[in-house]
């Protein structure tokens, strides 16, 4: 059975003794392993069930240790990190040789943050070194955003969780890459704002393609075990089955089967969309609905997220 606890010294002995732990960030919870032990790292891929092609961000109490794991922090990382750090924003920079390859999987680049959550940044502090976070959920499925449901994805393990409380963003971190030779791109769309990152860098970021290798971005991810449609008309039939789920953005219709209404405000809708989804998987649906939220900015990294998760009706 895993252990929930507030208790910090133990959680960090754990993580010294190379172990796992559950550990909140403002994002969501991660798997947290310490990231220069290349057999803690190990064991986040085989609980996870992750490929070991899909590299880990390394999480950091504060911006004056990257230098300890990027070869060089150029002047346009420099500025992210000082506008964004400690937040939702992840970047990829050249890897130091040090860095294990196992951790990037088997890349020349690193990918850093530090996230802001006190109890991240206490365990961090405590610690001293880098911590590997990846989602703390099994592979492929929804990443959690409150201790409980950490539990519930390794409810056979001996983990031990840190509990921090829900998590405040709900999605999982902007991810930027800057690297020598390439134009900055954003790889993973967070609930920071496209058009804030490019203020700070003073350029535009590039997308996904141009060839770079961006993994784990597979395109079904983040997905509720009962089959889920995305829709922008809602199917009027099947508002009266009591074997159906709604997922509301705002404008939720009477239902016969249960239904969560997120609201139209981007900021709390992410805070609230992978434990309605928790919610409303556990239940045992026929089908889960979701109503999709308008195609503007600032719900880019839900539209991201709700495209992994289901299909369009
Ligand atoms: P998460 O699954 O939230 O821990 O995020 C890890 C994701 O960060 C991976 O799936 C990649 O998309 C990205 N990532 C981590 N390290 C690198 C790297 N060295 N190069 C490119 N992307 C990376
Ligand atoms: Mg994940």
């Amino acid at each position: 059975m895993p252990i929930i606890t507030t208790d910090l010294a133990r959680c960090v002995a754990r993580v010294r003794a190379g172990d796992l732990l559950g550990m909140p960030t403002e994002t969501v919870y991660g798997l947290a392993a310490d990231a220069a032990n290349a057999e803690a790292v190990a064991k986040v891929f085989a609980l996870k069930g992750r490929p070991s092609s899909n590299p880990l961000i390394v999480h950091l109490h504060d911006a004056s240790q990257a230098g300890q794991w990027a070869a060089e922090v150029a002047p346009a990382a420099q500025r992210l990190m000082a506008a964004f750090w400690p937040g939702p924003l992840t970047l990829v920079l050249p890897a130091r040789d040090e860095v294990s390859r196992s951790v990037t999987a088997g890349q020349d680049s690193v990918a850093l943050r530090v996230p802001a959550h006190p109890s991240a940044q206490a365990l961090l502090a405590a610690f001293g070194g880098g911590l590997v976070a990846p989602s703390a959920n099994r592979y492929m499925s929804i990443s959690p955003t409150s201790a409980a449901h950490v539990a519930q994805q390794f409810a056979d393990s001996d983990l031990h969780i840190l509990d921090g409380g829900p998590c405040q963003v709900g999605l999982e971190s902007s991810i930027v890459s800057l690297l020598p030779g390439d134009r900055p791109r954003l790889l993973r769309r967070g609930m920071l704002s496209q058009a804030s990152l490019e203020a700070v860098l003073g350029e535009a970021l590039e997308g996904q393609d141009g060839g770079v290798r961006a993994p784990g971005q597979h395109h079904r991810h983040y997905a509720p075990s009962t089959p889920t449609l995305a829709f922008v008309q809602a199917p009027f039939e099947a508002l009266a089955s009591p074997r159906c789920g709604w997922l509301w953005c705002g404008q939720a219709l009477l239902s016969q089967g249960p239904a969560v209404d997120l609201g139209d405000e981007p900021q709390a809708y992410a805070a609230g969309l992978y434990a309605a989804l928790y919610r409303l998987d556990a239940l045992g649906l026929e089908r889960l609905y979701i109503q999709l939220p308008p195609l503007q900015d600032a719900w880019g990294a839900v539209h991201d997220r709700l495209a992994r998760a289901s299909q369009r009706l």
